[in-house]
Order: structure tokens, then C-alpha cells, then sequence
């Protein structure tokens, strides 16, 4: 039997060097966050070879003494964190005294640093952890750390590093999330010398997300401000129109740290729900501030997971923060126009620095947003309110829609019963202009021309009518089961959750041969629509989502509004499209169809004269 032995300081160095640095970007983080805790106000980062060869931080921050520099480097050495009561509330980024240790037990380290209150500063060298040349050097105030060859003394750590390109990525992620939870810091980073992110450090969040996120990204985005009992939630999150195919760009920070939540994903996804398309994420930057006893952050060597005290309220003040945002944000996409080529454009191109970039005057009245109380409050009287209904114009034409056959009258638009008279309701008159291709309804609407896609809006008018019927999706029992045969994975998937398609009106069961059996719809889907219908549910279930009966039932009455409503490219007439019109003028829910397209793109007159160059 082999003996038992204690492990040599040095290994367990290595090993404690591979909990904290696991590869530049860790390293990296560390760095930023010692140089943050130190009050620094400018911070750059340079790095080489994806920060394998070379990283260096550069900080302005209080510097160390010539003995505390030293002692930095031991483990378990933190100037932050002295009893066990201290970690209850922990205000510093950097608590566990182990970072400086672990990075210089596995590279070659050069200090400087030097106090507001020396002459001069300490200069000192590292390798694998141990000092190998002390000096007093002249410095300015602050720090500079340089780490060289990162894991040379660790080969098998050192296997798994990526190519330069993705550690070199995941190290600007990284830091760019720092720079993000504090735009009081002016972070730059240079990436084998070239500049590839530099904060302005104006105190401002907004400006931090757009040097961050970028120009587009960040005009997309909509301010959320929100205070929930104890919490605060503050931050910007991506308009329904403005998604991406991955959760990348979703950024969560608690009490100032980054951190990753499932629960905060999952309210931040449930304040979109019906405006999103399938296999698309909202973008987001959310800060969240509560009680440093509701929260426990030192679950994850990394610090990146957190646990919550109470997770129930933590969603809801997500979930209503980001839906109140959302309800206030303007939902008329505007017009983008090619800049006309030969003449020289009339506005001042963008100006250069990031910071002067963000100031912007009209960004207060766009980010309009409401408080969780107050939505909270609103959504009661919404509640309360008669819902909105379809318009008699509306039913009517669509009935007469249904029964091409039947003998029809034309009739003309009567105003109708103001039956939403307690709904706030926006007056300003229009005009209906006409119906090019198709499928877009012309309107001017004082200084603004509108273009509103009738499908979109149609479908999103059924299926707040669909959802607004409380009930159960009704079935339909079918003489005749359909059989269909969908690929095996989907076909798969469906049986799995025959219970929760039964909730939905499906009735679906196993035929043999891969093939199954549908003895039963919802009475809204047209008989010939069920396959597809199926299909596009599979999918849902397949990628994991609609695992509740609500959002079944919500992806259902998608898809039956979507097939039911009137198609892009058919005819429609008058009566029809006023109708439409009306709706969508009136009603403040019908910014995007289910699917999350915009319903109404404005084109305003002083787009229209700059383009004509009447200004
Ligand atoms: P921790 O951050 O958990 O305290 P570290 O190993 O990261 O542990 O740092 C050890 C100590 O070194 C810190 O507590 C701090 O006093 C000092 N230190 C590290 N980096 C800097 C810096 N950039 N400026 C000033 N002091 C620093
Ligand atoms: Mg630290």
C-alpha cells in the first residue's frame, strides 16, 4: 500500500494555482480586480499571445508599501478580509488572499509599486512564487504587474490552453465584464498592441455598455430602472427586435460582481415571453443590488455562481423590472435610410472617443421606464380593465374573410362602441394611405408616415384575443386521426409529452413505425396546419423549452394565431385594413408580433427631409 505523505508547500501551491488561474483570462480578472480594490481610476491591460506570454496590468490605485509587496505573494495574504465575520460582508471584489500566489507560482512575475506618501517605489521579481531580486525603482503612484509565461512550470495545465485567439477572447470578455460593473474605471485594453477596448470611465453605465457592446447593441437596448422591496435593479436590456442566437450578451451583476444564475436567466427570458423568436435571446446588462445578508457569494471558487436567500423574490423583481422597461419602451422601430452616396453628408460624423460618442440628449425621454411598484400597480389595473377586444370592424371582416363564398355587402368602417373607453387610449388622427406589396399598410400619423405589416399585427391581435380567453384551449375531437410522420427525434419528443400536448388540445399517441396518430386538435387550428404545427412544438420541446402548461399553451396559441391571420402578399381590403389600423394606432400591447418582428416601422418627416436634403 503506498504511503500516505503530506504534499510539499510547493505542490499544493500548484495545485490551489490551478483553482484560481486557470487560464490568462482568470489571471487576468484577478489582476483588474486587485487594481479596482485599490481604488484605481485608470486601468490598462496588455496582453500577448492571448496573455500566455506576456499580461500587464497597469493601475493608478494606493500602491503597496516595500513590505506589503512581499507579503502579497504569500498565500492566504489579503489586506481585505481579517475574521470569518468579515466574509458575511464582503464589499471587495478579491477576499480569498490566494490570487497573487497562484499566479506567481506558475510564471515569471516583475512588480513596481509605489504609495502616494514614498519617494520611491518597490520593484520586485518573481519565479514559480519565489522572490529573486528586490530594488527600490523611481514609479508613479500605483502598480504594474507583469506576468510572463504563464504555467511554464505546469505543462500539464499548460495542454489545455486554446489557441492565442480564444484565450485572447475569453481574457477581453473577461475583463470587459469588469469594465461593465464599473464604469467608474476607465479600463483600455491592448491586444498585441492593438486597442481593442477603452471605457471612458465617466461614472455612467450606458457609456460602459456601448463601448462594451458597441454602437448598434447599445441604441437597441432600453433602460431598465426598478426598486423591488430591498432590491435594485438597474441596467439596459435588448428590445424584443434586437435578439441574438446565443445568451452571450447577457450580463448579470450582484452588488457589483458578475455572476451567472439560471434563476436570473430565467426571469430576465420570462419578461419576453410571446415576443421572442424561437432560438433567440434578449441581450442584457442588469445590475442587481440587495442586502449583503440575502446573498452568499462564496459558493464558487471563481465567484461566478451565487446563492440567494430567496430566490422567488429575486425573479419577480427581474421578471416585473424588465417587462415594466419593456411595456415603456417606444415600440415603433424607426426607418433605417441608406445615407445617400456623391454628396457630402450634412451631420458631424461620429466623433471618436467612446465617451463623447454616448452623450446624447435624447437618451432620457427614450429610456423612459417605470418602477416595479408602479408597474405592479399598473398591471393591476390591467387586470381590472375589460380587456381589450377586437374591434366589430375587425370580426366582421375577418368573418367575411372565412366564408369567401358567402354573399358580401361592402361595408364602411363605422366607428366602434367605445367599449375601451377606460383603457388609456392614444387619439391623434390618421390617414390610411394605401397598401403597397402586398403586405405593408401606408399611414400618416402627424409628422410620422407608418408602415405597419398586416400579418405581424394580425397575428398579434388573434393572439392576445386567443389568450385573453382564460380557458383551456379547446379541442377538437377528429373523426378521422391524422397520421403523420415526423423525424424520429421529433416524433420522439412528442410522445414524451403527450401529457402536456393533451393540455394544449392535442391528443397524440404511437402508431408504431414512427408513425403517430393525432385523434385530436385545438378547435382554432385548421386541420391541415396540425403537422407543421406539431413540428414547430417539437422543436420548442426539443431545445428544451415549453415545459409548463402556460407556455405550451402560449406556443400553441402562436402558432394558431400565426396560421390563422391574414397573410403578407394576399389581398385585404378597406374595411379590413382599417380595422387593423385602428388597432394598432389604439392599443399600446401591439409592438411586435409573438414572434417578436415589430409590427410598425415609423419613417419620420425630418428623416424624409434630410433625405431630400431640405435640411
Ligand atoms: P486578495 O485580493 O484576495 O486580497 P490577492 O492575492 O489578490 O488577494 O492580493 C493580495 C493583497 O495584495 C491584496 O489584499 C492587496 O492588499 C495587495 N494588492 C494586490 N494587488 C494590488 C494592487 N494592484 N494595488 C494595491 N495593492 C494590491
Ligand atoms: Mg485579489
Amino acid at each position: 500500500m503506498p504511503k500516505i505523505q503530506q504534499l510539499s508547500p510547493h505542490v499544493a501551491d500548484l495545485i490551489a494555482a490551478g483553482e484560481v488561474v486557470e487560464r490568462p483570462a482568470s489571471a487576468a480578472k484577478e489582476l483588474v480586480e486587485n487594481a479596482i480594490d485599490a481604488g484605481a481610476k485608470h486601468i490598462t491591460v496588455e496582453l500577448q499571445n492571448g496573455g500566455m506570454t506576456f499580461l500587464r496590468v497597469t493601475d493608478d490605485g494606493c500602491g503597496m508599501s516595500a513590505e506589503d509587496a512581499e507579503t502579497a505573494f504569500l498565500r492566504h495574504a489579503t489586506s481585505k478580509l481579517r475574521t470569518a465575520e468579515d466574509l458575511e460582508a464582503i464589499h471587495t471584489l478579491g477576499f480569498r488572499g490566494e490570487a497573487l500566489a497562484a499566479i506567481s507560482a506558475v510564471s515569471h512575475i516583475d512588480l513596481m509599486t509605489k504609495t502616494a506618501d514614498s519617494a520611491f517605489g518597490t520593484g520586485l521579481h518573481l519565479d514559480a512564487g519565489v522572490v529573486t531580486e528586490r530594488d527600490s525603482v523611481g514609479c508613479p503612484d500605483g502598480t504594474t504587474i507583469i506576468v510572463r509565461d504563464l504555467f511554464y512550470n505546469t505543462p500539464a495545465r499548460m495542454k489545455f490552453m486554446k489557441r492565442d485567439t480564444v484565450e485572447a477572447a475569453a481574457l477581453v470578455s473577461a475583463v470587459s465584464r469588469l469594465a461593465i460593473a464599473h464604469p467608474e474605471v476607465s479600463i483600455r485594453i491592448l491586444r498585441d498592441g492593438e486597442d481593442v477596448l477603452q471605457t471612458p470611465g465617466d461614472g455612467k453605465l450606458f457609456s460602459a455598455v456601448y463601448a462594451v457592446l458597441g454602437r448598434q447593441n447599445a441604441q437597441e437596448m432600453v433602460e431598465v430602472s426598478s426598486r423591488w422591496e430591498n432590491y435594485t435593479l438597474t441596467g439596459y436590456v435588448s428590445k424584443p427586435s434586437a435578439t441574438r442566437g446565443n445568451r452571450a450578451n447577457q450580463l448579470f451583476f450582484v452588488n457589483g460582481r458578475h455572476v451567472r444564475s439560471k434563476t436570473m436567466t430565467a426571469a430576465l427570458e420570462e419578461a419576453y415571453r410571446n415576443q421572442l423568436m424561437v432560438g433567440r435571446f434578449p441581450s442584457c446588462v442588469l445590475h442587481l443590488r440587495l442586502p449583503e445578508h440575502l446573498v452568499d457569494v462564496n459558493v464558487h471558487p471563481a465567484k461566478v455562481e451565487v446563492k440567494f436567500l430567496n430566490e422567488r423574490d429575486l425573479f419577480d423583481c427581474i421578471r416585473y423590472g424588465v417587462e415594466g422597461a419593456l411595456e415603456k419602451a417606444s415600440g415603433r422601430v424607426q426607418m433605417k435610410l441608406p445615407q445617400q452616396r456623391d454628396v457630402p453628408q450634412p451631420q458631424p460624423a461620429a466623433p471618436e472617443k467612446p465617451a463623447a460618442k454616448v452623450a446624447s440628449p435624447a437618451k432620457d425621454t427614450f429610456f423612459r421606464t417605470i418602477s416595479a411598484e408602479d408597474y405592479k400597480a399598473f398591471a393591476q389595473v390591467m387586470r381590472e380593465a375589460p380587456r381589450p377586444q377586437m374591434t366589430p370592424e375587425l370580426k366582421a371582416a375577418l368573418e367575411r374573410k372565412n366564408r369567401p363564398a358567402a354573399p358580401q355587402k361592402k361595408e364602411i368602417p363605422q366607428p366602434a362602441p367605445e367599449t375601451q373607453a377606460e383603457l388609456p387610449v392614444e387619439t391623434e388622427a390618421h390617414r390610411i394611405v394605401g397598401e403597397v406589396l402586398n403586405t405593408y399598410i401606408i399611414v400618416e400619423e402627424g409628422k410620422n408616415v407608418l408602415l405597419i405589416d398586416k400579418h405581424a399585427a394580425h397575428e398579434r391581435i388573434l393572439f392576445e384575443k386567443l389568450r385573453a380567453s382564460m380557458e383551456p384551449v379547446v379541442p377538437q375531437l377528429l373523426l378521422t386521426p391524422i397520421l403523420c410522420k415526423p423525424e424520429r427525434e421529433e416524433a420522439a419528443v412528442l410522445l414524451e409529452n403527450a401529457d402536456l400536448l393533451r393540455e394544449a388540445g392535442f391528443e397524440v399517441s404511437d402508431y408504431g413505425d414512427g408513425v403517430l396518430a393525432v385523434r385530436q386538435i385545438p378547435a382554432d387550428l385548421a386541420i391541415e396546419e396540425t403537422e407543421a404545427t406539431l413540428n414547430e412544438l417539437a422543436a420548442d420541446l426539443k431545445a428544451g423549452k415549453r415545459t409548463d402548461p402556460t407556455a405550451m399553451r402560449d406556443a400553441v396559441l402562436h402558432t394558431v394565431a400565426c396560421k390563422a391571420a391574414i397573410k403578407g402578399g394576399r389581398h385585404t381590403d378597406e374595411a379590413e385594413r382599417a380595422a387593423l389600423v385602428k388597432e394598432v394606432l389604439s392599443r399600446d400591447d401591439l409592438k411586435y408580433c409573438p414572434h417578436g418582428r415589430p409590427i410598425c416601422a415609423v419613417l419620420t418627416a425630418s428623416q424624409l427631409e434630410r433625405q431630400f436634403k431640405r435640411a
